[in-house]
């Protein structure tokens, strides 16, 4: 399909300059008038960002509300203070598609393939109760397992590799499956444990739609893309840039009402200047749609609240860990040898990376829960595994040295998914229901998958195409 990014050049210069105006001329009381554009997107992650950048591409004005003092999300870009050199500790890579390399074109991002953290690094699997060093996690073919997975996958047509859940009624049972009953079934175990590494959390319990829509037939044969400074931020910070800045991107607000009709959209936001009033014809929401966040300021719906209340999440933290002394280009996993599919209960360390940084040590470090703890609990409990590595390898920090944890992130919610039984009765033809209804519109992770590569897929192709038409 024809890029989004192509031939709109002309368009976004018009549309950016002419945003610019309007705040030029805003007289500064306050946080200046009331803001007019035609589309006020909520939340500037990987969704978010890339549909405000894909509306001024196609020459209409927007304004971008973000929680935070930066767009980008998930993205977490570690800048080492010695060598100012950086390296991602959140999202890191994308699937090598046109819809990829088009947005890092029209945004002049300069990308490359990914080639792990360290080059030619290695990775350690360690028993987690006693730290013994084990062969590859899994027994059994990984490869004739995810060969099956491939085959699976295409037979529900392009379900697992175009954007969105547009799934076939009723439901194959096999999608509702919780994901290691599935392996069991199509005798796939061996290729569990790599899952579970990449997609965080509670990967056998899913149903195996949410498995394959992460896991997706793009994911397995798209090669995936880096930013050569190995460092996502510049995304984020370059598509502000470009947007405008401050005069559209409104950094660290807090929306405290919105108000809906078929006529438009009116937001009252909290910024640091004030009270602002933003109106719009149309409202995005790209924040993850979980009713305990959206209802404090959205006018809910009945659908909206009932659809919105059957998301269940999981916690994924991420750090920095430096000071282990523990050899640069190694990463270490742990490993339930007991188990078929060699994955550890939770809550449990996924992994801790190769130094991202050569000749410094910062490894990227993940770990997972259901539950809700507290980020002084969660870097305990990441410290703990640090010096567990550390005991189990025989390595002790440089001298002056410790393990330390920097930079802790909560990512959550994450991996919003409802039950089978839900998916099955509907959830997802309901949710899709949603898309254009009270002037609003919705991207992001929970109408795709955890990959901003196919976030941007479907905000190119499903719910961008939709808005403009509404537009006129
Ligand atoms: C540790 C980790 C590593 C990952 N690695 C990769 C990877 O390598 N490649 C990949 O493709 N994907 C990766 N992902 C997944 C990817 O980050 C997500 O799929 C993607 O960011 C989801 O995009 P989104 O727009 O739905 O949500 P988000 O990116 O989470 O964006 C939501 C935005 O809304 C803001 N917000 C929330 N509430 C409000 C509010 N009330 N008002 C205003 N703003 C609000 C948030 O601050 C945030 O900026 C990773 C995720 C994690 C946690």
């Amino acid at each position: 399909m024809q890029s989004l990014f192509r031939s709109t050049l002309l368009t976004w210069a018009t549309s950016s300059l002419l945003a610019t105006q309007v705040h030029a001329h805003a007289r500064p009381r306050g946080c200046g008038p009331t803001l007019e554009r035609d589309v006020v997107v909520v939340g500037g992650g990987s969704g978010g960002t890339y549909a405000a950048v894909g509306i001024a591409a196609q020459g209409k004005s927007v304004a971008v509300i973000e929680i935070e003092n930066r767009l980008g999300g998930n993205v977490a870009t570690y800048t080492d203070p010695g060598t100012n050199q950086t390296t991602d500790y959140g999202v890191i890579l994308y699937s090598n598609t046109s819809t990829a390399r088009n947005y890092f074109a029209h945004l002049g991002v300069p990308i490359g393939p990914y080639e792990g953290y360290f080059p030619n690094g290695s990775t350690k699997y360690l028993d987690y109760t006693n730290g013994n060093e084990l062969p590859y996690p899994v027994v059994g073919n990984v490869t004739a397992a995810q060969e099956i997975y491939l085959q699976q996958m295409q037979r529900y047509g392009d379900l697992f590799s175009a954007p969105g859940y547009f799934l076939p009624d009723p439901v194959p049972e096999d999608l509702l499956l919780p994901w290691g009953e599935w392996l069991e079934k199509y005798n796939a175990t061996a290729m569990a444990y790599q899952v579970f590494y990449e997609q965080a959390g509670n990967a056998l319990e899913l149903p195996t739609l949410y498995i394959m829509k992460y896991f997706s037939v793009v994911t397995f044969t798209t090669g995936r893309l880096y930013t050569v400074n190995r460092g996502n931020q510049i995304i984020y910070n370059t598509a502000y840039d470009k947007l405008g800045g401050a005069a559209n991107v409104l950094l660290e607000s807090h929306i405290q009402r919105v108000t809906r009709s078929e006529q438009g959209v009116e937001l009252a936001v909290k910024r640091p200047c004030g009270v602002q009033t933003v109106r719009a014809k149309k409202l995005v929401i790209a924040i993850r749609p979980r009713h305990a966040d959206l209802a404090p300021w959205l006018d809910l719906r009945p659908d909206e609240a009932r659809l919105t209340r059957q998301f269940a999440h999981i916690n994924t933290w991420t750090c920095i860990l430096n000071g282990t002394g523990l050899p640069l280009d190694t990463g270490y996993q742990l490993v339930d040898p007991t188990r078929e599919a060699g994955i550890p209960p939770l809550p449990e360390t996924l992994g801790i990376s190769q130094s991202g940084i050569a000749d410094v040590e910062a490894r990227a470090f993940w770990w997972s829960t259901a539950a809700d703890i507290t980020p002084a609990k969660a870097a305990s409990l990441l410290l703990r595994t640090a010096y567990f590595v550390q005991g189990a390898q025989n390595v002790s920090s440089p001298a002056g040295q410790r393990p330390t944890v920097n930079g802790l992130l909560a990512h959550a919610p994450y991996l919003l998914h409802v039950s089978s039984d839900a998916v099955a009765a509907g959830f997802y033809r309901e949710l899709n229901g949603l898309q254009g209804r009270h002037s609003t519109f919705w991207t992001g992770s929970a109408w795709e998958s955890e990959s901003s590569e196919a976030i941007w897929r479907f905000t190119e192709q499903i719910m961008l195409p939709a808005l403009m038409a509404s537009l006129g």
